[in-house]
């Protein structure tokens, strides 16, 4: 008899699972005590590392609190109030406004509606569409499906949203071409500053500025699908900073919490924001039950303070620096075909043969957790205090892996 849990992204007669039952920093138990080295942060989000307890401690307060309450008009939470306020602060639109709610996918499929809202409420309604890069990877929802640049996730689903259209992923020339052709039916460009689940890309030399420059030449916004990025993963509070951009909308989920519980949301520019408060009598109608959960916004604040009382923004590049070289050193060795990545975000693709999936439990039987991506590519995003020893026990265990 299958188990009655169907896994994501999973075969359904997947058979081999490791249960994970408890974490300390960069690493995490199995349930027959067996100790592996988390080279993933989890999926992509733990920034803090595991066993928190000072979250755990925020998190029980509130609940024992008020365990939950909605903030569709007229409620409201102080954790709400105060999380949407540290974030914008630190964001690179410190002027505009946050929408919470509870995963990356809700993330954009929210940027992409209220993309086209704006347009709709500046009067050119036309304005529909959304590109997308190829290699992208913006969630599961019927928006972030559609939105994504991995083909294989796009179909089998039936008819997705129309209206979305992808450019190949690090081509400006494609991209200009589009928007010479269609520029003044785009909505929204969304992008990820460096590129992860899709195979980890980091954008090419003045990509994001020149996408940006493209976006206002023509009238578009630009979306930065931060959901991996922000946090402190590529050294600053966003990704978006780390390039020089200032996007229009940004999603965030994933590090906003560091996992500890389920958050995520967007970001407004003040624009978009004066838009939207032009007429007292518009009412956004999009939101979710827990947008603003007060359990999730306290542990999203103590993730905060802990990220900034710790100075984990900086361990981003010290982290690149170690775990870069010694992946280039395994290229140099002829062990690799190519190394890419940029602050606490690698990925390392394998010669033809070596097959990601399969490095991918070799290691694991040696006790490191890493990620197999698309083209054979194995991802790496450590918790941000992940120390040089445990680095070199990933780097080990890669080298006698391949
Ligand atoms: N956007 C990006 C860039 C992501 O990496 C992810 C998840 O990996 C998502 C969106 C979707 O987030 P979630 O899985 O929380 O729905």
């Amino acid at each position: 008899m299958p188990r009655p849990l169907l896994h994501p992204f999973t075969r359904p007669v997947e058979e081999r699972f490791v249960p994970i039952v408890r974490g300390e920093g960069a690493v995490v138990w199995d349930d027959q005590g067996r100790e592996y080295v988390d080279g993933m942060g989890s999926l992509w989000y733990c920034q803090v590392g595991h066993g928190r307890a000072e979250i755990a401690d925020a998190v029980a307060a509130q609940m024992r609190t008020l365990e939950a309450f909605h903030t569709f008009a007229p409620y409201t939470n102080e954790p709400a109030e105060r999380l949407a306020a540290e974030v914008v602060a630190r964001s690179p639109l410190p002027d505009g406004r946050a929408f919470l709610c509870s995963s990356g996918s809700e993330a954009v499929d929210t940027a992409l509606k209220l993309a086209r809202l704006v347009h709709g409420l500046r009067g050119a309604p036309e304005r529909r569409l959304i590109v997308a890069r190829e290699h992208s990877y913006h969630g599961v929802t019927y928006g972030g499906t559609s939105a994504q640049g991995l083909a294989p996730n796009r179909a089998g689903w039936g008819e997705l949203v129309p209206g979305f259209v992808h450019v190949p992923h690090r081509d400006l020339e494609a991209l200009e071409a589009l928007f010479v052709s269609r520029g003044d039916e785009i909505a929204a460009v969304i992008s990820e500053p460096v590129q992860g689940a899709g195979g980890v890309f980091p954008p090419p030399e003045g990509y994001l500025t020149r996408l940006r420059r493209l976006c206002d030449e023509h009238g578009a916004l630009l979306i930065a699908d931060e959901v991996i990025c922000g946090f402190g993963r590529l050294g600053h509070w966003f990704g978006s900073q780390r390039f020089e951009v200032r996007p229009d909308l940004v999603t965030f989920a994933k590090g906003v919490s560091s996992g500890y519980q389920p958050l995520g949301g967007v970001l407004l520019s003040r624009a978009i924001c004066d838009l939207l408060e032009a007429d007292d009598q518009f009412l956004l109608r999009h939101g979710f039950t827990f947008s603003g959960h007060p359990c999730a916004c306290a542990a999203g604040l103590a993730n905060l303070a802990i990220l900034e009382r710790e100075g984990l923004l900086g361990r981003a590049d010290v982290i690149g620096e170690h775990l870069g070289g010694g992946l280039r050193a395994l290229q140099d060795e002829g062990r690799a075909r190519e190394v890419r990545g940029v602050g606490a975000i690698w990925g390392v693709a394998l010669h033809e043969g070596d097959r990601a999936a399969a490095v991918r439990d070799r290691m694991l039987d040696r006790g490191v957790i890493a990620r197999p991506l698309p083209g054979d590519v194995l991802a790496w995003c450590p918790p941000l205090v992940i120390e040089e020893a445990q680095i070199d026990r990933c780097l080990e265990a890669l080298r006698k892996s391949l």
